[in-house]
């Protein structure tokens, strides 16, 4: 039984600021890396305990090298570095049973969810599929789910397992943390997280014939609200999306992989705008 686990960073519990997840800081950043990768082991471990035989782990924050490939068991296998086409949900086939989304947070404009965002909070304000808010928990669940692949755990603090719990019904969850705002929390220790996640992978694995692979329905319509009126500039020079509004572009598709690479390509174009002109 294959797992695929799509592992974010800012749902490890503890986390409550950029710098603890930014690469870049060299004083926080090697300590909640060493907890992210912990919390990742957990899940492998307890997915294990259910029975699971391989493990692609696909690490999906910021430049996305980060989990340290010590704390992973020996025949762990990892994709590490970016850019890739999925991104956080690279890699992933139908020969996958199920998958995991640790360290996972709230999407944008959610309410007391730490550090939520939806890809990137420097350029996207919105981002709907089928009128439908999302997370990065709906996007990439939704990725998984054309190749008939369900996401079984959730792990982050209580907006982003409560939220995943709305369209996945199904879903396991670790809470980590309760937000306090968007840079506070109220945290358990990092060990009895690891406990919690441990648990959940079992459970999560033992019920995995209640999952079911989440779509969305064709045509699919995605919209992006940018930050900025000249990120939208940039976005709708794509083939076929179109401009609706100041900062607003709309693409219909009904392939949700290929709604998926638009989106990608959208995100990353707008950003390129953040450039001085
Ligand atoms: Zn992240």
């Amino acid at each position: 039984m294959k797992l695929y686990i799509s592992a974010d960073m800012e749902g490890t519990a503890a986390v409550a600021s950029w710098t603890q997840v930014d690469p870049k800081n060299t004083t926080e950043y090697p300590y909640y890396r060493k907890l992210m990768s912990l919390e990742v082991r957990a899940a492998i471990d307890g997915a294990r305990d259910a029975g699971a035989t391989a493990t692609l782990v696909n690490d999906s924050h910021s430049a996305m090298r980060n989990v340290l490939w010590d704390d992973l068991p020996d025949d762990a296998r990892m994709i590490y570095g970016n850019r890739k086409p999925f991104s956080m949900t690279e890699g992933v086939d139908a020969t996958f049973a199920a998958a995991f989304f640790t360290g996972y947070h709230g999407g944008i404009g959610d309410a007391n969810a730490t550090l939520a965002h939806t890809y990137s909070p420097d350029t996207l304000y919105n981002v709907r599929v089928n009128g439908i808010a999302c997370s990065e928990t709906l996007l990439n669940a939704a990725v998984l789910g054309t190749h008939g692949v369900p996401v079984v755990l959730v792990t982050g603090d209580r907006a982003t397992c409560e939220g995943a719990r709305v369209y996945l019904p199904w879903i396991t969850t670790a809470i980590t943390k309760e937000a306090i705002g968007y840079f506070a929390v109220d945290s358990i220790s990092p060990a009895e997280a690891r406990r919690r996640i441990r648990a959940g992978a079992t459970s999560a694995i033992e019920d995995l014939a209640r999952a079911k692979p989440f779509v969305f329905e064709p045509p699919i319509a995605l919209e992006l609200d940018f930050v900025k009126v000249e990120q939208a500039d940039f976005a709708e020079l794509i083939p076929g999306v179109d401009r609706i509004g100041g900062r607003t572009v709309r693409y219909v598709h009904d392939d949700y992989r290929v709604v998926f690479r638009t989106f990608l390509a959208a995100m990353r174009l707008g950003a390129a705008a953040n450039a001085p002109v």
